[in-house]
């Protein structure tokens, strides 16, 4: 299973630091071998002693590899610390920062193109989701634009923007829908994201066509996120 977590824009350099090293020694001293994910901000990007089941991982880039993008983060600069996953087309990026699915196509060739793991977001917002399950395949399928969907270090992480931060699941009839029908089409491993927590990964893991989960709020809790991993 793959198990990510989304620190966004919590955690200082030292506090994140030390929740990745806490992570390293839980999965060293249990002999996990689930494959985690650490998405930390960049301020706390460093080269970590990475173990073969975890990967630190950066939140977003500029696709370029260096230039004059002011305040803009290029990808000579996650290379400098090992970084060899990256976050592409979260809904907080899409909808709030506003970027467009053609600047996520931009980001992911450049990313490709890098050979980085890419664990591509995609998801339907809430006006969309009362429609029914067609016009939720459509509004997921235009994320697609511009995508490679046979790269094969290419991972999917499934979140409905209702579902991210409020506490709302999907239910499990409809996460399997969805990854049941994305399976149809892709294969590249399928994640669900929005409101995981340790009360609900296990049957959200048990769901047909599910590889794993990307969580942001339950997992900014070392204990937490170590019985998640764990429990997967
Ligand atoms: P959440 O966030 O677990 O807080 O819903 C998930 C995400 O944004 O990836």
């Amino acid at each position: 299973m793959i198990i990510a977590s989304n620190f966004k824009t919590n955690y200082t350099r030292g506090s994140a630091k030390a929740f990745i090293q806490a992570i390293q020694a839980f999965i060293a001293n249990t002999k996990s071998e689930q494959q985690v994910r650490i998405f930390a901000p960049f301020t706390a990007l460093d080269r970590f002693d990475e173990v073969e089941t975890l990967k630190v991982g950066a939140q977003n880039f500029y696709p370029v590899q260096n230039g004059s993008f002011t305040g803009e983060i290029g990808f000579e600069q996650l290379e400098e610390f090992g970084i060899q996953t990256v976050l592409i087309g979260h809904s907080e990026r899409r909808h709030i920062l506003k970027e467009s699915q053609s600047l996520s196509a931009q980001k992911y060739d450049f990313a490709k193109a890098r050979e980085s793991e890419i664990i591509y977001c995609i998801g339907e917002p809430a006006e969309i989701r009362v429609q029914g399950i067609d016009a939720v395949m459509s509004y997921l399928w235009e994320q697609f634009e511009g995508i490679d969907i046979s790269y094969d270090k290419l991972i999917i992480a499934y979140e409905p923007v209702w579902a991210i931060g409020t506490g709302l699941t999907a239910s499990l009839e409809d996460i399997e829908e969805v990854l049941t029908r994305l399976r149809d089409k892709l294969c590249a491993p399928l994640l669900y994201g929005g409101s995981v927590k340790v009360e609900n990964i296990e049957t959200i893991l048990h769901v047909n066509a599910c590889d794993g989960v990307l969580v942001g709020t339950a997992s900014w809790n070392e204990n937490a996120f170590c019985e998640m991993i764990r429990i997967a």
